[in-house]
């Protein structure tokens, strides 16, 4: 059986839909694909980006997400209409009562705006909430490695991102970190060749080990998953997985989930009862 895929966007996140969405929206469209491929549970994480700009240009991003880029070349993000967005859960619920249907976010840097995003918005509303590294400080400002790769060396992107992993971890805001491996997503090829994860595998594992150490589940983000990131995780402690295809169309919905499954089981995983459930392994015993 499926499990439930964690990390889903809809018409609420900024930078999803748009126009070719259709009239009635992504989510309804996401919540039809679930019952069609056999998905029993889905988390909708709309992006939650608090008061924060940071310096994009136009030519790295898509339409949805590139018209709220500012002549200045900043990405000021919309906030997120938390009444609408629920009003939406509400009537997908109805629409689809055989379809566990959660509420969520996925908040964009909580170490940096928590206070203010808490005086916005009760996160205890929310069934999950995701936390993201999406920008790194350049200067005063903060960018996407998307926009960083054009002005810094590949190592030094990625240094810096998984340097401010443990970072972020100061905020009690979110349990589930997602796609530590954002950096990789954009890793230029042409210019430093393939990947390979064993260059940083240090820093990888001082990262992983701080949100294992933090009690945090770690996302299988399975737009690209490796096993290198579930074995590294737990190997350095991590108990707890969630699966999330960070789907902004319905098509992607819990794509690749079949065999991110199997390699999570592989480590040691196992589900809990309801498909929304975190995954979670038995510590190995002591000898
Ligand atoms: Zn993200
Ligand atoms: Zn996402």
């Amino acid at each position: 059986m499926l499990t439930a895929d964690s990390h889903v966007h809809s018409e609420w996140s900024w930078d999803t839909g748009g126009p070719d969405s259709g009239a009635r929206g992504t989510m309804v469209a996401t919540c039809e694909q679930a019952l069609r491929i056999g998905l029993p549970a889905l988390i909708f994480t709309e992006h939650f980006d608090v008061e924060e700009a940071w310096r994009a240009g136009t030519e790295e991003f898509p339409p949805a997400a590139s018209q709220h880029i500012n002549e200045a070349g900043y990405l000021v993000p919309p906030p997120l209409d938390v009444e609408g967005y629920f009003g939406a859960i509400a009537e997908c619920r109805r629409l689809f009562p055989d379809l566990t249907i959660l509420s969520g976010v996925e908040f964009g840097q909580p170490h940096l705006v928590e206070h203010r995003a808490r005086q916005l918005v009760d996160l205890s509303r929310f069934d999950r909430v995701n936390g993201s590294l999406h920008t790194l400080r350049v200067g005063p400002d903060r960018a996407e490695p998307i926009t960083l790769y054009r002005h810094w060396g590949p190592d030094e992107v990625m240094d810096a991102y998984l340097d401010e992993v443990p970072a972020m971890l100061a905020s009690d805001a979110f349990e589930v970190f997602t796609h530590l491996d954002y950096a990789v997503r954009h890793w230029p090829v042409e210019q430093a060749g393939r990947f390979d994860p064993r260059r940083f595998e240090g820093q990888f594992r001082v990262a992983l080990r701080a949100v294992a150490e933090s009690g945090r589940a770690l996302e299988m983000n399975t737009r690209r998953l490796s096993s290198w990131l579930p074995q590294w995780w737990t190997e350095e402690g991590g108990q707890a997985v969630s699966f999330g295809s960070d789907a902004h169309v319905p098509t992607a919905l819990a794509g690749g989930f079949p065999e991110a499954q199997h390699m999570l089981e592989h480590f040691g995983f196992r589900p809990g009862r309801r498909p929304e459930d975190l995954w979670t392994r038995r510590p190995a015993p002591r000898r």
